[in-house]
């Protein structure tokens, strides 16, 4: 048997079924009409929003990288609990926008930025992260067609990546942000531009686990932002630390601690270098923040013997939830959570693979986990699945259409 990912926190049983946020799946199922279908849990993602601000130290800006899950009530519901929206598309600034969020909150990162994404930013007054001198070129010259002042700041490609972590996206050659040494005459060249400068973003990776590793990216960062701003001779008005807060996915994995990373990120601010004694400090998270309150449930559609091995075989599959099969970002196929959600306090008693219908042997849900039996009609529920779900998964491939999204909002 291979192991399972270890289920959240949050989530009860009932008669021996899965309970989110109050409601029976088979409940949610009904309400929906149909399967799959991922139910996101709102009162976890405030709470999980007010853990980070305790855990932080005082002052520091805490943003939504709207990526991990653009779902448009969930972000309608988290405008007014963060500080602000990171966005990485022209798509995506729409969407910050209808959900309510103020342009002056709203930050604008990715590479490959068309002109006219540019110009729906400035012309919104979201903040520009930009990513190559290029860039920064193009951008002071759509401002200047539009005769708006551009809020601007600069991605720094740093010389270091997060330690620990899924997705390195700092650190030697990359096509994110400007390499650092080029940064000081780029921030001289867009302050003299008289552009509303807005200081620096660097994002070192992804989803790690190690307080460690995030705390020594982070004081890196900071240190980083002091030499270039003396380097630069302009002040730093904002620095975006990025995030990179893991959340854990599989067996051996163990939850990031929260209070130790706020610690140590408390110590490095009050030991930063003076040019930044005025700089405001902020993250941006995205998994952390959401991917534990969602999950995906799936109806066993057969259950199928194959030479002694037992396949689960759901409505469900990879087109809505890639990262669980294993193939989004992941080198080992490992098994998320995965439960019967209809059978949750039901005895182990064989094993199984539970898989998609989609016609490729990428398919796979949970691959020889320990399950008590399950026949068709159960539901199965994926855990972990709030973040880079239903709209990080190829939802068009082989036909089978999308998935419904419910987000059950926190009782006011
Ligand atoms: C993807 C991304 C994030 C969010 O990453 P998570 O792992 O979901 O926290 C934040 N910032 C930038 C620049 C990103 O590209």
């Amino acid at each position: 048997m291979k192991p399972l990912g270890p289920i959240p926190a949050g989530f009860a049983v009932s008669d021996g079924e899965l309970v989110i946020a109050g409601c029976k799946a088979s409940a949610l199922v009904a309400q929906a009409g149909q399967t799959p279908q991922f139910v996101y849990d709102g009162a976890l993602v405030a709470q999980r929003i007010a853990q980070v601000r305790t855990a932080m130290p005082p002052g520091l800006g805490l943003h939504y990288a709207i990526k991990a899950n653009p779902f448009a009530p969930l972000l309608a519901m988290m405008a007014p609990l963060v500080d602000g929206f990171d966005i990485a598309s022209a798509g995506e600034l729409t969407l910050a926008q209808v959900a309510g969020m103020a342009a002056a909150r709203i930050s604008f990162a990715g590479p490959g930025k068309r002109d006219a994404e540019l110009a729906s930013a400035i012309a919104a007054g979201a903040t520009l992260n930009l990513e190559s001198v290029r860039e920064a070129e193009r951008a002071l010259h759509v401002a200047n067609r539009l005769g708006v002042t551009p809020r601007l700041a600069i991605r720094v490609n740093p010389d270091f990546a997060l330690g620990g972590s899924g997705m390195k996206m700092g650190g030697g050659a990359k096509p994110f942000g400007l390499d650092a040494q080029e940064v000081p005459a780029l921030a001289r060249r867009l302050v003299a531009a008289g552009c509303d400068w807005r200081g620096l973003h660097v994002y070192a990776g992804s989803q790690s686990l190690d307080a460690a590793a995030i705390g020594a990216a982070q004081a890196a960062t900071i240190a980083l932002a002091g030499r270039i701003g003396e380097q630069a001779g302009v002040p730093i008005p904002a620095c975006n630390l990025g995030g990179g807060f893991g959340i854990p996915y599989f067996a051996a994995d163990r939850p990031l601690d929260l209070g130790a990373v706020g610690a140590a990120l408390g110590e490095a601010l009050e030991r930063r270098p003076t040019e930044l004694a005025k700089t405001a400090f902020s993250i941006e998270l995205g998994r952390y923040l959401v991917g534990e309150a969602g999950v995906y449930l799936t109806r066993i559609i057969e259950r199928k013997e194959s030479r002694g091995a037992v396949f689960l075989i759901t409505d469900g599959g990879l087109h809505h939830q890639l990262a669980a099969s294993g193939n989004f970002g992941t080198v080992i196929r490992r098994n998320y959570p995965v439960a019967i959600a209809t059978r949750m306090d039901w005895p182990v008693t064989e094993e199984a693979s539970i898989v998609g219908c989609l016609c490729t042997p990428l398919d796979v849900l949970a691959e020889r986990g320990g399950f008590p039996r399950a026949d068709e009609g159960d539901l199965v529920a994926v855990f972990c699945a709030g973040a880079y779900g239903a709209s990080a998964s190829p939802m068009a491939f082989l036909g089978h259409g999308p998935a419904q999204e419910l987000l059950i909002a926190p009782e006011r």
